[in-house]
C-alpha cells in the first residue's frame, strides 16, 4: 500500500542495537498506518503483563498513513505504548512538525524497548540513526532540552524534535512528550514510559521521499479543501464577546445539523480557545470539579476568558505540518510569573482546567500554569484535574495544612493553585502523592479521598462534561484510552457527515430534539462506534480531529485515501479498518488487565466516576437535571462493536472477523 514507508526502526535503548524491520503488506492493507499498525506491533512485541515503567514496554512514535503525501491536516504524530496510567492501550497525539520528518528518515514508526543505562537522545540525519550522550540534558525543561538538542545540531537540515522534562523523568504517570516548544502528545502517561526508558529526546531531520500513489489526485483534492477554508470568513462584528451567545446556540434543546466549515474560520481566528465561554454557558466546561455550574462560576468571572483578550497577547500565528487553519499561536508571556518571554497559547482545555474546573478568574495564573506544565511536561487537562481534586479535598478536611507543607488550599486562589502545581511538578512534600493522577493520588491518600477524584478508568477526563454530550460521556468510560475527549462526540459527530459515506453511519440531516441522546438506542450506539472508527482513521492517517469538523464533505479523508494509497475502497471498507483498529486497541487492553491481575502496577477502576454522568443530577445551571444512562449506553456501544457488554473485551468472533490475532 502506497504512502507508507514499508519499515520501522526498532531501537533497543538497553543495548544500543538498532533494527529495521519491514511490516508487512497485509499488516498496511488491516491496520493502514499510525496507531493502526502500532497495534500490533506492540501486541507481539510487549510480553502480556509487562510492567509499564520496565524494559519491557515498547514506546512507538508513528507517522500517519497520508503524512507528507500532499494531502491536508494530516500531519499528526502518534505516540503508543503500554499506559502506566490506565494499565491499558495507551496512546496519545500531537501536531506540529515531528511527524513527517519520521517519514523523511525512512520509517513510519521509531519503536525503542528496553531502559537506556544513561539518559540519552535518538538521533536520525543524513548519518544514519544514532544514541547520543543526553547526561547534560536530564533535568532541563522540556523547552530548555529542545532548544539546547537544536543549538547543537550541526546538520544541514534543521531537526524536528521531541523531548521530555522533568516531570517525564521523575516517572509522573500524567507527563506527556512536547515538540516544537510546547506542543504535547500528553495523554496516557506516555512521557512517563520515554523518561523510564532514560530517552530524553528524538531529534530527526531525514530527506527521503514520501511515496504518494498519485500525487496529482491528492494535489486536487488539497487545492478545492484549501479554497474552501481560505474563502470562509467569521463577519467582523463576531468578536469574542458573541461566543457565550453562539454557546447558548450549540446548547439548544433542538439540534439542528450545520456544516462545520464554519468551524474553520473560528479556529483560524482564535482556536480552541473559541470554546471559553461559549462552553460555559451551555454547560460543555467542567466547574469545581464536575460539581457546579456556570452559576457558580458567574458571568464576570467566564467573560474574563473572552477568547479575544487571551488573542490579544498573540504575537505570531502558529500551524501544524500541512494545515490550512492554522489554530495554534505564541503567546507574550510578559507579566504572567512565566519563564520566558512567549509560550504556546494556552488551549480552551487548559483555560478550562485551570479556570473554571478550580474557580479560578485569573488569566495569568491559567498563563502561569500553563507554562508550568509545557516545560515539566505534564498534561494540563489531568495536572488541572489533579489540582481541582486537592482544592475539594481540602475543603473537605481530607487535606490539611500538616499535608501540603503550609499552603492553604482555596477555589479561585491563583497563587495556591501555581504553588501546588510546581509541587506536583517537581514530586515536592504533597505533590509526590498527586503527580500520578487522581486515581492512584486517591488510594494513597486513603480518607474518602476516591469520592472526589475524577477520573475515567484511571485518567482524568477532558474539559467537556459528559453530562452536556451523552457520546462523549460514552467515549469517556468506553475507549481503550478512557477519559479521552477527542475520540467520539455528538458535537463532532453531527458535524463529520460521516452518514453521507458510510452506508450504516445513522443520518443527521434534521433538526430533532437533544433530549432524544439522552436515550439510549441502536441509533446513538452506531453513531458512537462510528465515532470512534473515524477518530481511528484519523490516528492512523495522522488526520486532525478539527479537520474532520469541517466535515467530510469538505475534507475528504475517504478520496485522499484511496488517492494516495492506490487502493480502490469504499468508505465502509475504510472503516471497517477503523473498527478493526479500535478494537485491537480493547483487545490489547482486555489482554493486559487479565495479566495484570494481582501484580503491584495493575490499574483497575470503575468506568467514569458519578459525576461525569450526572449521579445525582446537578441541581442547577444548564445541565441541571440530567443524567446520562451510561451503563446501558456503554452496553449498547459495546454490543454494537461486537464486545462483550459488560467487560468490553472483544469477542472471539468479532476478532476472528476483524482478523485481530490476540
Ligand atoms: S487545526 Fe490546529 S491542531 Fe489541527 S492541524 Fe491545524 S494547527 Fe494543528
Amino acid at each position: 500500500m502506497r504512502g507508507n514507508m514499508g519499515k520501522v526502526l526498532i531501537v533497543d535503548l538497553s543495548t544500543g542495537a538498532m533494527e529495521e524491520k519491514a511490516v508487512p503488506e497485509k499488516l498496511y492493507e488491516e491496520f493502514l498506518g499510525g496507531v493502526g499498525v502500532a497495534t500490533r506491533l506492540l501486541a507481539d512485541m510487549i510480553p502480556a503483563g509487562a510492567d509499564p515503567l520496565g524494559p519491557e514496554n515498547v514506546l512507538a512514535f508513528m507517522s500517519g498513513l497520508l503524512t507528507g503525501t500532499g494531502s491536508m491536516m494530516t500531519g499528526r504524530w502518534m505516540v503508543c505504548c503500554k499506559s502506566p496510567l490506565t494499565g491499558g492501550w495507551g496512546d496519545a497525539n500531537c501536531g506540529g512538525t515531528f511527524s513527517p520528518e519520521i517519514k523523511r528518515c525512512g520509517w513510519d514508526g521509531i519503536l525503542f524497548r528496553g531502559v537506556s543505562p544513561k539518559p540519552v537522545t535518538f538521533i536520525a540525519d543524513e548519518d544514519g540513526p544514532r544514541l547520543i550522550d543526553a547526561s547534560a540534558l536530564w533535568g532541563l525543561d522540556a523547552i530548555e532540552s529542545e532548544d539546547s538538542v537544536r543549538a547543537a545540531w550541526t546538520g544541514k537540515k534543521k531537526p524536528a524534535i521531541a523531548t521530555i522534562g522533568p516531570a517525564a523523568e521523575k516517572l509522573s504517570l500524567i507527563s506527556g512528550i512536547s515538540n516544537d516548544g510546547g506542543r504535547y502528545a500528553a495523554r496516557s502517561g506516555v512521557g512517563a514510559v520515554m523518561g523510564s526508558k532514560r530517552l530524553k529526546a528524538l531529534a530527526l531531520a531525514g530527506s527521503k521521499p514520501i511515496p504518494c500513489a498519485d500525487p496529482a489526485r491528492v494535489k486536487e483534492i488539497s487545492k478545492a479543501f484549501a479554497e474552501k477554508v481560505t474563502k470562509i470568513k467569521i463577519p467582523g462584528v463576531m468578536t469574542g464577546a458573541f461566543m457565550p451567545m453562539m454557546g447558548r446556540m450549540l446548547g439548544m434543546k433542538t439540534v439542528v445539523p450545520v456544516d462545520g466549515i464554519l468551524a474553520s474560520a473560528i479556529l483560524k481566528k482564535w482556536g480552541t480557545i473559541y470554546n471559553n465561554t461559549a462552553g460555559m454557558v451551555n454547560g460543555d466546561s467542567p466547574v469545581r470539579n464536575y460539581e457546579g455550574s456556570v452559576k457558580d462560576f458567574g458571568a464576570r468571572s467566564y467573560r474574563r476568558f473572552n477568547p479575544d483578550a487571551i488573542v490579544a497577547r498573540e504575537t505570531k500565528k502558529y500551524h501544524c505540518y500541512s494545515c490550512v487553519i492554522g489554530c495554534g499561536g505564541i503567546c507574550d508571556a510578559a507579566g504572567t510569573g512565566a519563564k520566558g518571554e512567549h509560550m504556546h497559547k494556552p488551549e480552551y482545555e487548559t483555560c478550562c482546567a485551570f479556570g473554571s474546573l478550580l474557580l479560578n478568574d485569573d488569566l495569568d495564573t491559567v498563563f502561569l500554569c500553563n507554562d508550568i506544565c509545557n516545560r515539566s511536561g505534564l498534561d494540563t487537562i489531568s495536572a488541572g484535574t489533579v489540582v481541582a481534586f486537592a482544592l475539594e479535598c481540602y475543603e473537605r478536611g481530607i487535606l490539611t495544612k500538616a499535608d501540603t507543607d503550609g499552603l492553604e488550599l482555596r477555589w479561585g486562589d491563583g497563587k495556591a493553585i501555581a504553588a501546588l502545581l510546581s509541587m506536583i511538578a517537581e514530586r515536592r512534600g504533597i505533590g509526590d502523592a498527586l503527580a500520578d493522577g487522581v486515581a492512584l493520588a486517591a488510594r494513597r491518600i486513603g480518607k474518602g479521598a476516591e469520592k472526589v477524584a475524577v477520573h475515567a478508568g484511571g485518567q482524568e477526563p477532558g474539559m467537556h462534561d459528559g453530562r452536556m454530550d451523552p457520546m462523549m460521556a460514552v467515549s469517556f468510560a468506553a475507549d481503550p484510552t478512557p477519559g479521552r475527549h477527542t475520540i467520539s462526540a455528538g458535537v463532532y459527530y453531527n458535524v463529520s457527515h460521516l452518514w453521507e459515506f458510510v452506508s450504516w453511519a445513522p443520518p443527521v440531516t434534521r433538526p430533532y430534539s437533544k433530549s432524544r441522546e439522552y436515550v439510549p438506542s441502536d441509533e446513538e450506539a452506531r453513531k458512537s462506534v462510528a465515532g470512534a472508527c473515524v477518530k481511528q482513521l484519523l490516528d492512523a492517517t495522522g488526520g486532525c480531529l478539527f479537520a474532520l469538523t469541517t466535515g467530510l464533505q469538505h475534507w475528504r479523508l475517504f478520496d485522499w485515501m484511496n488517492a494516495a494509497t492506490g487502493e480502490d475502497r469504499t468508505p465502509d471498507e475504510w472503516m471497517k479498518a477503523g473498527r478493526r483498529i479500535q478494537t485491537a486497541r480493547a483487545a490489547f487492553g482486555a489482554r493486559e488487565k487479565a495479566a495484570d491481575a494481582g501484580k503491584e502496577y495493575a490499574r483497575d477502576y470503575p468506568l467514569a466516576h458519578p459525576r461525569m454522568y450526572g449521579e445525582p443530577p446537578l441541581e442547577r445551571g444548564p445541565l441541571a437535571g440530567k443524567t446520562v444512562p451510561l451503563q446501558a449506553m456503554v452496553g449498547m456501544y459495546r454490543k454494537a462493536f461486537g464486545w462483550d457488554e459488560r467487560s468490553g473485551s472483544p469477542l472471539p468472533e468479532t476478532l476472528k472477523e476483524l482478523g485481530v490475532p490476540i
